[in-house]
């Protein structure tokens, strides 16, 4: 296995592009609240593991954010060790693998929450002024919203993807990874 590691002072500059929807949002409420809830935890912590990032940096990178809020100890503690399970080091030592499309589609996403796929679970206001935000032009910011507002959450991705790669590939994307390895691929040449 060639598999490249991902250091996590990359994170910030390959969610621009490489990260879908999903995940840049989790990785920037990370950066901005120094906090998430478990579902986004779970969600953001195994898509990490799968583009490569080592363990021992997921510890740091979760820790560097948390302990801007709390304790060392409390994050020890309480955290540490679901970032160890993850990757397969505690409980059942099972290999965990990053959730797909589907399942994230079809998570429930509580108030205060922000894992899920932000083209089911957000409000299409705020998507479209986030889609803004990131400089998307006004015609790709409409179809992604349209596709997302129609229920094709994945096509709305796959437009998503384009916009931000600048091709029009058209890819079937099914799993955030996928979104993540296509990107680089495109950007690596
Ligand atoms: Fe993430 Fe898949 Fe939704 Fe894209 S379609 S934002 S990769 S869950």
């Amino acid at each position: 296995d060639t598999k490249v590691t991902v250091p996590i002072e990359s994170l910030d500059f390959l969610s621009a592009k490489s990260f879908p929807l999903c995940m840049k949002q989790l990785h920037e409420h990370l950066r901005s609240a120094h906090h998430l809830k478990h579902g986004g935890r779970l969600q953001y912590g195994l898509y990490l593991k799968g583009i490569g990032v080592t363990l021992e940096d997921s510890l740091r990178f979760w820790r560097e954010e948390f302990t801007k809020i709390m304790e060392l100890d409390k994050f020890e503690k309480q955290y540490a060790y679901n970032i160890r399970y993850n990757y397969g080091k505690e409980g059942s030592k099972k290999n965990y693998t990053p959730f797909n499309c589907l399942k994230i589609i079809n998570t429930n996403v509580g108030p205060g929450e922000c894992h899920g796929c932000p083209y089911r679970h957000c409000d299409s206001g705020i998507l479209k002024n986030k889609l803004k935000g990131y400089g998307l032009d006004a015609q790709a910011v409409n179809d992604v919203v349209d596709m997302a507002k129609k229920g094709h959450y994945q096509i709305a991705c796959s437009k998503y993807f384009d916009a931000v790669n600048k091709t029009d590939l058209g890819l079937g994307i099914n799993h955030p990874n996928q979104f993540f390895e296509e990107s680089q691929k495109l950007l690596k040449g």
